[in-house]
């Protein structure tokens, strides 16, 4: 079995009970059997505590009516780990915000940008995030499972991650590159000629892919200047809509929709009839924002795309799927870019790290802790091509 981690693994520590937020609220934690069994047979004092907090038809802990366990204390301690101590945690409890994927062979383990520590670790970060390796002699057979495609679709990954590592390129050229990448593979993947792919990625990383995508973006960012009326309003049609796809996913917690309502309205509602280019103007001052007084995206948007696409584009040996994988990742830092956006406004044209580790944590909650909003978040289309 191989073992797979991001190099700033270690350096994460949990502050407990003095975290910004919790991770013991708004979602329902399931139970393991064995934890399960162990929390039915206790008999000290805490046993009619533990019949009470848990539902132990459906393995999962009951929640207080502000959707957090019943065993979180007003003092953000848990009481069940007060009680009976650490090793009395569930798996779920006990492994977050460390998450698995799992291939035949293969655990590649991340840490959650969910957790508010996790986020400040990896967007307070400025080098480049390397994965490292380990190999014990667990062996295992997954039926049905296609190997050669597992290392065909590793190996794909491990371009893309070198081509949004590239620096000398925007950001936003590198996410553009990988999903050019991703839509060819995908063709060659339903042509049944995937094993051809060897020649997409030298072509995906050469200067002439770079030049002919920042040429693109560029030509984009000149219609926007010259108010390309029509074309604009479509444009901003179509990122709105994108936008408002968030409504349609489950949401964890029930302030959400607010933050979302809020975001919306700022960029896309406040906008009078006699300027309807607006958005386009907000989207051109903020970059310009970035730029100059907050260069610091540039790096982070890196480790966002690195992340999505390190934690989730190998899943696509299940489904097949390796364009969707691609796009979601890309979907997912341009929310948060519209999220920060809107943030930036709302404070009077600021931003800071501090700001973009929250937006990154409580976006990454309630997009990746559903696995029915990643489903449907591989769905969405994105605002442009
Ligand atoms: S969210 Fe992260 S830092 Fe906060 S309590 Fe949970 S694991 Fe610890």
């Amino acid at each position: 079995m191989r073992y797979t981690i991001p190099d700033y693994y270690f350096g994460f520590k949990c502050t407990a009970d003095q975290c910004e937020d919790t991770c013991c609220a708004g979602w329902q934690i399931g139970i393991d059997e064995t934890s399960a069994q162990r929390y039915w047979k206790e008999k000290g004092p805490f046993r009619r505590t533990l019949r009470k907090n848990i539902n132990f038809h459906g393995s999962v802990f009951r929640q207080q009516p502000d959707g957090s366990c019943a065993f979180l204390r007003e003092d953000g301690l848990c009481e069940m780990v007060l009680q009976m101590g650490e090793e009395a945690l569930c798996r779920t409890c006990h492994y977050y915000p460390r998450h698995i994927e799992e291939f035949e062979n293969e655990r590649e383990i991340t840490l959650s940008v969910s957790c508010p520590e996790v986020a400040k670790l990896l967007m307070n970060r400025r080098m480049p995030v390397h994965f490292l390796h380990k190999k014990d002699e667990k062996e295992e057979i997954y039926p049905d499972y296609d190997p050669i495609f597992f290392d065909q679709l590793q190996e794909a990954r491990e371009v893309m991650i070198q081509i949004l590592q590239n620096r000398s390129l925007p950001a936003s050229v590198r996410a553009l590159l990988i999903l050019g990448l991703a839509h060819d593979m995908q063709l060659r993947f339903n042509g049944g000629s995937f094993f051809t792919c060897q020649q997409l990625y030298s072509r995906y990383q050469s200067r002439e892919a770079a030049s002919y995508a920042s040429e693109w973006l560029k030509g984009k960012e000149k219609n926007a200047c010259q108010a390309v009326r029509e074309e604009n309003q479509q444009e901003v049609h179509v990122a709105a809509v994108c936008f408002a796809q968030l409504y349609e996913l489950e949401h964890l917690r029930s302030d959400w929709e607010m933050v979302l309502r809020e975001a919306e309205s700022l960029l896309f509602k406040e906008v009078s009839e006699n300027d309807r280019d607006s958005y386009r103007w907000i989207s051109k001052e903020f970059g310009a924002y970035i730029m100059t007084e907050y260069p610091d995206w540039e790096i982070q948007k890196e480790q966002l795309l690195v992340y999505f696409i390190s934690t989730y584009f190998c899943g696509a040996v299940y489904d097949g799927h390796i364009y969707s994988k691609v796009r979601m990742a890309v979907l997912c830092v341009w929310y948060i870019e519209e999220l920060l956006k809107a943030r930036w406004l709302r404070n009077e044209k600021f931003l800071d790290t501090e700001e973009v580790c929250e937006i990154v944590y409580r976006f990454s909650r309630e997009i990746e802790h559903s696995d029915q909003n990643l489903e449907a978040a591989e769905k969405i289309p994105i605002p442009f091509p």
